[in-house]
């Protein structure tokens, strides 16, 4: 679902926006002054925000400027009152993804809308880095060091994700004991052979099904994993 925050401190400009923006089928929350849209802002996740700028506590370039100083990432549409070059080039210096100068046809603010969300979305298309992956029974995130099955979560060592991480990078292939070595544990401190063949035994408890074997025991070289 599409949610859409509005920060706007005039009533009547708020719940027209509101009105017509859930008429097109987005999810709508709203702040009449700055603060509490600042906070909103930060606190929860949009797909998008519209922020008018001449507020009475906080401007909306100021909470612009703020969200984006704290990595909030959400695109921002200005709804400017003038038709102020400076205010317009200065939302786009603080962060701003776009602007609109009141008074503005909603048909064209949608438009603007709809254009920023295709470009967002579009974007979020692409695998993201700390997408889940499913390995036998795991779902893996090596970004977050975090995994689960349909039993809940599953607690891995700092290992145990590198070497599941290895295996996964090869995944088809086989990794011999001494890559594995190499590469988790590195070439200064080397345990014994017999020391991955155990943290693989751990593994395969937290990866294989019954019926499945997914980390694969290739005789005299290595592992392999299979998807
Ligand atoms: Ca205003």
């Amino acid at each position: 679902m599409v949610k859409i925050l509005i920060v706007e401190d005039e009533p009547e400009m708020l719940v027209g926006l509101q009105d017509n923006l859930e008429f097109e089928g987005y999810e709508v929350d709203t702040a009449s002054n700055g603060e509490t849209g600042y906070k909103k802002l930060i606190t929860n996740k949009y797909s998008l925000a519209l922020l008018d700028v001449m507020l009475p506590d906080r401007s909306g370039f100021d909470i612009c400027k703020s969200a984006r100083k704290k990595g909030i990432d959400t695109p921002i549409i200005m709804l400017t009152a003038r038709g102020d070059e400076m205010d317009k080039v200065r939302g786009l210096e603080l962060g701003a993804d776009d602007y609109i100068t009141k008074p503005f046809s909603l048909r064209e603010l949608v438009a603007r809308i709809k254009t920023i969300l295709r470009r967002t979305s579009a974007q979020s298309d692409k695998p993201s880095s700390d997408a889940y992956i499913k390995i036998g029974k795991l779902n893996v995130s090596f970004e977050k060091f975090d995994a689960y099955s349909n039993e809940g979560p599953v607690k891995l060592s700092h290992k145990e994700f590198d070497i599941l991480q290895y295996l996964y990078k090869n995944h088809g292939g086989v990794v011999t004991r001494y890559n594995l070595l190499d590469h988790v544990w590195g070439l200064d401190y080397q345990p014994t052979q017999r020391t991955v063949d155990n943290f693989i035994l751990r593994l395969r408890q937290k990866v294989d099904t019954p019926e499945e074997q997914h980390i694969i025991t290739v005789h005299g070289i290595g592992y392999k994993l299979v998807l």
